[in-house]
């Protein structure tokens, strides 16, 4: 129901106020944080949480634009406005969340046919089901399309035998997204197709990768003559790459902080922690000259990026594409935040530099990790110098030197 008249507008805030009382865990109340963190990957989710998730996915307001008949909120672009204005005041978090809601949902929903949609969208809008990408290939990164995995077709069903590398997730997956080789066709994009694989199928071996944060984000996942029914086909067979495509700029959308669980950056924090241990003169000005210069550009730089990201995300909206700046976006996003880690590591000075032990606070070691993982910015969803690439042809229009489209 759109909101057509500021009364309607009113009438749509109540109600979720109203329910936004009955419904969110008092715990949570006290402690938001911990919903975010029961986001991340292998987290336990505590029983708050597990409540707050349930009651917030029948709603199907974890995915407030998505279609309400396979489980989404249908909320016009004036009710989302309406939706996050309220959850903000209250600081209530969304617990939907994970690869299914940033990328592969919005996907599925354009390129799906009615079958996968009834079967796929529901689970993800409630945040029942895990979804991972199987994109990336120990000789096909930024070359995505040199991929080799292939799919074998056997009448009614597909034999799928390869590798994917970097698989964020897998080992917690229920299920894979993956970009499959059904053709050798001397123009490669031609021969690729998007199937979605069953992660508890026999023939499928996960070996996590230890990360110098000391996590395993990401995985080496094996399919072994992996049988995936014909019906797990998105789109027409070697059609996949404009998928493909597609999915990546949701994913790209995403990484900047439009759709991700943990948000957007934030210097809020930076610069009191700053004010904290550094030390103010008596104008309430940071006592180290060349630390505040750098500060204040990094807090205008953010400004400016939330800014654009916010526009980015409202024509997202109003199009329901993902918007053409997704990889200004991307590439921005990531600087943002891995300079707002390097800051927050120097005015935490030696407390910045710990690994474990009790002579450091658990945010000051998380500090030490976020900006380890930052590095994975640059590269992670398509590597910078690959979207400035995209920015110089795609958006700028500048001739290509190698001379390719
Ligand atoms: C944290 C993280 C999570 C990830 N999660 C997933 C996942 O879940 N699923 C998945 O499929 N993949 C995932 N990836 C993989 C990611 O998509 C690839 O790492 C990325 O596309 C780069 O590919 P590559 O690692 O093979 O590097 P390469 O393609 O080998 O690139 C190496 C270097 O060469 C540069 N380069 C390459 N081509 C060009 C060019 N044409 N012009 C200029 N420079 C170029 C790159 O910028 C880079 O610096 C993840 C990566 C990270 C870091």
């Amino acid at each position: 129901m759109p909101v057509s008249s500021v009364e309607e507008s009113e009438r749509f805030r109540n109600r979720v106020r109203a329910w936004l009382e009955a419904n969110l865990p008092p715990t949570l109340r006290a402690h938001p944080r911990r919903v975010s963190e029961a986001m991340v990957d292998g987290a336990e989710i505590p029983d708050d949480v597990k409540t707050w998730r349930a009651r917030f996915g029948a709603t199907g307001w974890g995915v407030p634009a998505w279609p309400k008949r396979f489980g989404g909120g249908g909320l016009s672009p004036d009710e989302i406005g309406v939706l996050n204005e309220e959850m903000a005041r209250i600081d209530a978090r969304n617990p939907i969340g994970g690869l299914g809601v940033m990328m592969f949902g919005p996907t599925l929903l354009e390129f799906g046919n009615e079958e996968q949609l009834q079967q796929h969208i529901p689970p993800i809008a409630r945040n029942e089901i895990r979804w991972c990408q199987g994109f990336s290939e120990p000789g096909a990164g930024s070359d995505l399309a040199s991929l080799r995995m292939a799919a074998e077709d056997c009448g009614d069903h597909f034999l799928v035998t390869g590798q994917k590398i970097w698989t964020t997730g897998a080992q917690f997956a229920d299920w894979c997204f993956c970009l499959v080789r059904t053709k050798n066709s001397p123009k490669k994009h031609d021969g690729i197709s998007f199937l979605l694989v069953d992660m508890r199928s026999p023939g499928v071996e996960v070996r996590p990768i230890r990360l110098i944060s000391g996590e395993s984000q990401f995985c080496e996942t094996f399919f072994t003559e992996v049988m995936v029914p014909k019906a797990n086909l998105v789109g027409p067979l070697n059609g996949g790459w404009a998928i493909a495509k597609r999915l990546l700029q949701h994913e790209r959308q995403a990484a900047s902080g439009g759709a991700s669980p943990l948000g957007a950056p934030s210097t809020l924090r930076l610069s009191d922690l700053a004010r904290e241990t550094v030390g103010v003169d008596s104008d309430g000005r940071l006592t180290d000259p060349d630390l505040r210069r750098r500060l204040t550009e990094h807090l205008m730089d953010a400004r400016a990026f939330e800014l654009t990201r916010a526009r980015g995300e409202a024509e997202r909206r109003s199009n329901s594409d993902p918007s053409t700046i997704s990889s200004i976006l991307k590439n921005a996003g990531s600087r943002v935040s891995q300079l707002r880690a390097e800051l927050t590591l120097e005015v935490l000075g030696h407390q910045g530099l710990g690994w474990s032990g009790e002579a450091f606070a658990a945010s000051e070691l998380a500090s030490v990790r976020t900006w380890l993982l930052g590095k994975s910015g640059s590269i992670a969803g398509g590597s910078h110098e690959v979207q400035n690439n995209i920015i110089a042809k795609r958006i700028l229009g500048l001739p290509d030197p190698a001379g390719s489209s």
